[in-house]
């Protein structure tokens, strides 16, 4: 999300004849666009302020700091760093423009308004680029008990249809290949039109309808993230497997395998209702992939939930999962939950969850050597210049030989071996 937004942003600077410079130390402005989810993520965007206000000591220019943890915290930023100018909460967006009016002019903007409720930007596009992120939707009202998203996201608002096709066809005439339709939580999704309601499936009915008659065939490939398991459903699941433009691969995020566990984050599912959810999305989904997020060292996890967990992974065979490990966040109800767990045994259950992910990969991957599949060329690999990285529309990425001048365009390749966890292949015509 913080991606897309940061695209919108730059947008918004060009607008206004800013440009972007390649080396901050040379900028007239300085914006951080900061995550709060994790506790790591806030130390670094503290880290990032402090050089930026070492810097200011040497010469001037304004410091600008937006995103979650803008909105979590506002004012007691420029307490605890006063080099900051503008600090701009996720309900402040539209007030961007008048902060970059103010450092285009020198002057000072005391006070940047809120706005009543979010607004999407017009667009999320990022110049030269032939992947985007289309955000559908913004804010989570879930509230699982350890994460901070609602309270600096705010409650579930969805985009307007018409917004979004608009988006999309401009999308497709600037040269994007594929779209990732995004929100915290894009199942929910909902919007009320003449008295009839459009959720999820039938948006993708929608953008699937849009792109077919507009015959253009730019946008090939539509993703979509992130997928809560309460409000997945075979409607969904159906639209995947008949529709060729959506790729099979689903990220439905378990976060943990134990019943008790997942009652105390406030998850809204059993571990038999998600294994159930992944069996019919594999089913009528064939070659689906599915990946996960999976977060250890709960208040109150014991050994049993984490043999739960393994065994809730090596159900649903992921093909890659985010793991990590608990970190209170102040403010939500899990931070001052009793039996919090030493970060030691933390550290060694997110280990076993590493290694066994590391495995379920490789077995998911092996068994798919020999086979064809089509690739979009993300970029040249890092480690050799005459070789190409692709990514399956099972989100596995593939190594093979190819010249530059295809990055960005569609390939097909014949998988012929692993390298860790990235496909070796050979394109065939
Ligand atoms: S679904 Fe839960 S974890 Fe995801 S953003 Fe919402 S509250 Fe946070």
């Amino acid at each position: 999300m913080n991606k897309a937004e940061s695209a919108a942003l730059e947008l918004l600077f060009a607008e206004r004849g800013w440009t972007a410079t390649a080396e901050a130390e040379h900028a007239d402005l300085v914006v951080i666009n900061t995550c709060s989810v994790r506790i790591t993520a806030e130390n670094r965007a503290w880290g990032r302020i402090a050089h930026y206000a070492a810097l200011k000591k040497r010469r001037p220019f304004a410091l600008v700091v937006t995103g979650c943890m803008a909105e979590r915290l506002k004012r007691e930023m420029r307490e605890r760093q006063p080099a900051i100018d503008y600090v701009v909460g996720t309900f402040q967006k539209q007030a961007f423009g008048l902060v970059l009016d103010a450092a285009a002019s020198g002057k000072r903007l005391d006070e940047v308004e809120e706005s009543p409720a979010y607004a999407f930007a017009s667009s999320y596009y990022e110049p030269g680029g032939f992947r985007s992120f289309l955000p559908i939707m913004h804010g989570c009202e879930n509230f699982c008990t350890y994460c901070i998203v609602p309270y600096v996201r705010g409650r579930e608002v969805s985009r307007d249809p018409g917004t979004i096709i608009a988006e999309l066809a401009e999308l497709e005439d600037r040269g994007i290949r594929e779209v990732t339709l995004l929100g915290q939580n894009v199942s929910s999704y909902r919007w009320k039109e003449e008295g009839a309601e459009l959720d999820f499936p039938a948006l993708l009915e929608r953008v699937a309808g849009f792109l077919e008659k507009r015959g253009k065939g730019g946008i090939r490939w539509i993703r979509f993230l992130t997928s809560h398991p309460k409000d997945f459903d075979s409607r969904t699941m159906d639209l995947i497997a008949s529709h060729p433009l959506f790729c099979r691969h689903v990220h439905l995020v378990a976060q943990h395998g134990s019943n008790r566990i997942l009652a105390a984050m406030n998850r809204k599912y059993t571990r038999e209702a998600y294994l159930s959810l992944v069996d019919e999305l594999k089913a009528r989904v064939p070659g689906v992939t599915v990946s996960s997020d999976i977060l250890m060292g709960f208040p109150g996890e014991t050994e049993n939930d984490v043999e739960d967990t393994l065994d809730l992974m090596r159900r649903a065979a992921y093909v890659y999962s985010y793991t990590y490990h608990y970190n209170p966040r102040s403010g939500t109800p899990a931070a001052t939950m009793p039996d919090q767990v030493p970060d030691a045994v933390k550290k060694e259950r997110l280990a076993r969850v590493i290694a066994l992910q590391r495995e379920l990969s490789r077995e998911s991957m092996k068994a798919l050597v020999g086979s064809e599949v089509e690739v979009l060329v993300e970029d040249v690999s890092k480690k050799r210049a005459d070789e190409l990285l692709g990514r399956t529309q099972q989100d596995m990425m593939v190594v093979f030989p190819g010249p530059s001048s295809r990055v960005g365009s569609f390939a097909r390749v014949r998988l012929s071996g692993l390298r860790g966890n990235t496909f070796r292949a050979v394109e065939v015509p």
